[in-house]
């Protein structure tokens, strides 16, 4: 797989040392996992004044799968559900997109290096696998996403 280099050292460096993770502690914890590649993702949050508060996840798995977590958990922590709920909606949709879009920096700030993951359907899920977690677990905690 071959990603643009500025990118790839982006994505490297969240795996190398991953943002936001730890034991999560919330009472609500989301476990996800993506068979197709063996990563696993288990994630806590808590939504104080409809702000993304308290994002702890712990997981294991490929570069790509761990690189977003770290990624996610920097973009939507401390921010609205709304803000939240957009950059979700972007970011599935850059997934999706089989290398077509760039991604909107301004909404998804680091998490544009991953955009061309979206050429290799197989990692698609890897990269989505973090983001699923968080979603589900926002709804859990009563966000509407
Ligand atoms: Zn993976």
């Amino acid at each position: 797989m071959e990603l643009d280099s500025l990118y790839q050292e982006v994505i490297l460096d969240h795996y190398k040392k991953p943002h936001h993770k730890g034991l999560p502690t919330g009472e609500i914890q989301v476990h996800h996992v993506n068979p197709n590649c063996g990563d696993e993702i288990t994630l806590s949050l808590a939504i104080k004044e409809g702000k993304i508060q308290d994002l702890v996840w712990d997981g294991v798995g490929c570069s790509i799968s761990q690189a977003s977590a770290s990624i996610m958990s920097d973009l939507v922590s401390g921010k609205s559900v709304a803000e939240a709920r957009e950059a979700l909606a972007q970011f599935t949709e850059l997934m999706q997109s089989k290398g077509s879009l760039k991604g909107d920096e301004e909404v998804l700030e680091d998490a544009i290096a991953l955009a061309g993951v979206s050429k290799f359907p197989a990692r698609v899920k890897c990269a989505l696998l973090s983001w699923m977690a968080f979603k589900d677990a926002a709804i859990q905690n009563g966000a509407i996403l």
